[in-house]
């Protein structure tokens, strides 16, 4: 049995996760009306394919990927294009997008479908299928899959762990299909040529860890497992995972298929496997509702789900004060409950001014260390925070700012109650704020020193044309004087030679004025 390493720092919430696992998931009703991001990945949009007024089946690519980070959008239901237009979108910085809107007709049709033989279809032809069906990681980062799928490995982690708490969305997913998770494993492995497949799941998840081993033993995988990792958020995190289970670790700036490794989650391997085996696009996903619900579960939801229209289903209080997508740890408050479910939206956490009391008010750093201790990318947090705080974003560089994973265990920690996460974050902006506008202004200095050389080169080249007409003409002029003076034996050589002279001179006075 494999034994897991122990990642450094790290903190213990309270992992609330019974709340929402006491009933098997749900499947939400189809909404009336969907409204469907164009930008559903980390790193890149798409182009509509449709207009308004298309009738569109479910499944139907509606959106295709604008370059090489950009996922495919599909209808999530059959129905009828409405909009195409900005609406709020679940992301920190509140900014409105472009979404499709579907007027859903109920009848809930499928286009046609041509699943794929996971076990002999080419490599290649499962990799275009996972881009095809607009696949992302489903942990929360939204990364696109089919990008991360290129690379070759011998080790693939399945991320079971999902450490933050009050999310159940992969746990439930693995209690209930861990055999379509076990088989989007395996493709993934196969595609990426890997030998040996782990799946990493907290050990405070032990049916979910008991159904995966199941499902595995049916195989008779003998280069597959399921190792418990010690619950100790972020034990989900992608570096800490594949450290606690293989011990390699991956330094900033580089990435895990360097190391032969790559890390996918549980509910990313499900899209996989529904992609191949069923030709199904990523149209819905299981969604935690948790927090100040009546009844907290989790729902799978089509992607464009009103938020609004999802709380109902699991007895929002009304207390409600506040939204977050995400867990406590690393989730952002929702700017509208008028936004849609995303690809990323793995939870919706409902606040009250009782569950979730505010902090009390910030004080002055002590410089206790605690947020070093916890930290488990080594960090010096109080640093960075200083150095954010003071806005000397150099330095904070200095101090590895970007190697933080914004987890919050310094936050979580801190007796000062200093929101070092958003400090953090603030400076992460403005350094890339800045990197954007220095890019903008090298590009426009570039831009303006062409547009000077080319109007030098075509002055000159102009001056040259007009110095060869010149001479050509005076060589003329030259030539018809020569022959004016030179005794013609007949009248019609004197006139002409004197034509010639004329014309030349004619010639010569343009070119002057061109001058
Ligand atoms: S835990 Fe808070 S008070 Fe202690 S050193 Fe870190 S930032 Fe300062
Ligand atoms: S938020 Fe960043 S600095 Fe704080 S503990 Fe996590 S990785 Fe370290």
């Amino acid at each position: 049995m494999l034994e897991p390493l122990r990642f450094p720092g790290g903190v213990k919430p309270a992992a609330h996760k019974e709340e929402s696992t006491r009933t098997p998931i749900r499947i939400a009703p189809l909404p009336p009306r969907l409204i469907v991001p164009l930008r559903q990945s980390a790193a890149g949009a798409a182009t509509p394919l449709v207009s308004v007024g298309a009738k569109v089946r479910k499944g139907e690519l509606i959106a295709r990927p604008e370059g090489p980070y950009g996922v495919a959008v599909h209808a999530p239901t059959s129905g009828e294009v409405s909009a195409i237009s900005p609406h709020v979108l679940p992301h920190p910085s509140g900014l409105p997008g472009l979404c499709i809107v579907i007027e859903a007709d109920g009848e809930d049709l499928w286009r046609e479908r041509e699943p794929l033989d996971p076990d002999h279809a080419p490599p290649q032809v499962l990799l275009s299928r996972i881009l095809d069906a607009g696949i992302v990681g489903l942990g929360g980062a939204a990364f696109p899959t089919h990008v991360k799928a290129r690379a070759k490995i011998s080790t693939l982690v399945i991320n079971g762990a999902e450490c933050e708490p009050w999310i159940t969305c992969d746990d439930l997913l693995m209690r209930e299909r861990a055999e379509t998770i076990v088989a989007g494993a395996r493709i993934l492995a196969r595609i990426m040529g890997a030998k040996r497949l782990l799946f990493g799941i907290e050990d405070n998840k032990p049916e979910a860890a008991c159904a995966l081993e199941r499902a595995l033993g049916e195989l008779d995988c003998g280069s597959c497992a399921v190792v418990r990792v010690p619950t100790r958020y972020p034990a989900g995190g992608e570096k800490q995972l594949v450290y606690a289970l293989t011990g390699i670790e991956i330094p900033y700036g580089k990435l895990g298929p360097d190391f032969g490794v790559q890390c996918f989650n549980v509910g990313t391997a499900y899209a996989v496997a529904r992609a191949i085996l069923y030709d199904e696009p990523l149209i819905a996903r299981v969604v935690t509702l948790a927090g100040n619900f009546e009844a907290a579960g989790n729902f799978e939801t089509l992607i464009g789900t009103p938020i609004e229209q999802l709380l109902p289903l699991a007895g929002e209080k009304p207390d409600t004060d506040r939204l977050v997508m995400g867990g406590p740890m690393m989730g952002f408050p929702l700017p509208s409950r008028a936004a849609p479910v995303v690809k990323a939206t793995n939870c919706i956490l409902a606040m009250s001014p009782s569950l979730f009391p505010p902090p009390p008010p910030e004080m002055p750093c002590i410089r206790c260390g605690a947020c070093a201790r916890s930290c488990p990318m080594l960090l010096a947090p109080y640093e960075l925070y200083w150095y954010a705080k003071s806005k000397n974003f150099g330095k904070a560089q200095e101090y590895h700012l970007f190697d933080c994973i914004e987890c919050g265990c310094c936050a979580y920690v801190c007796p000062a109650h200093i929101p070092l996460v958003d400090y953090y974050r603030y400076a992460k902006s403005e350094i890339r704020a800045r990197e954007r506008e220095k890019a903008a202004a090298d590009a426009a200095r570039a831009r303006h020193e062409f547009r000077k050389f080319r109007e030098e080169r075509e002055k000159q080249e102009k001056a040259a044309r007009l110095a060869a007409k010149a001479a050509e003409t005076r060589a003329k002029l030259a030539l018809a004087e020569n022959a004016a003076s030179t005794p013609m034996p007949r009248a019609e050589d004197d006139q002409a030679a004197l034509i010639a002279a004329a014309q030349a001179r004619i010639e010569s006075q343009n070119t002057e004025k061109d001058r």
